[in-house]
């Protein structure tokens, strides 16, 4: 339920991450070399975003 809204609300990050790219940038990630520890890992898992993009957004 709470996917399909969104979905509706942010469409095009949806995609992406259903493909395994990051909703920012786009990038294909490669989940087991993308990221530097478990930390940004367990961040993909929630907001889906690259290590890069990451980087951006906490720093
Ligand atoms: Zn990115």
């Amino acid at each position: 339920m709470l996917d399909e809204m969104m979905k509706k609300v942010f469409p095009v990050e949806e995609e992406r991450k259903a493909e395994g790219r990051c909703p920012f940038c786009g990038k294909q990630i490669d989940v087991e070399n993308e990221f530097r520890d478990e930390i940004s890992k367990r961040e993909f898992g929630i907001s889906g975003m690259c290590q890069s993009c990451q980087d951006d957004f906490f720093n």
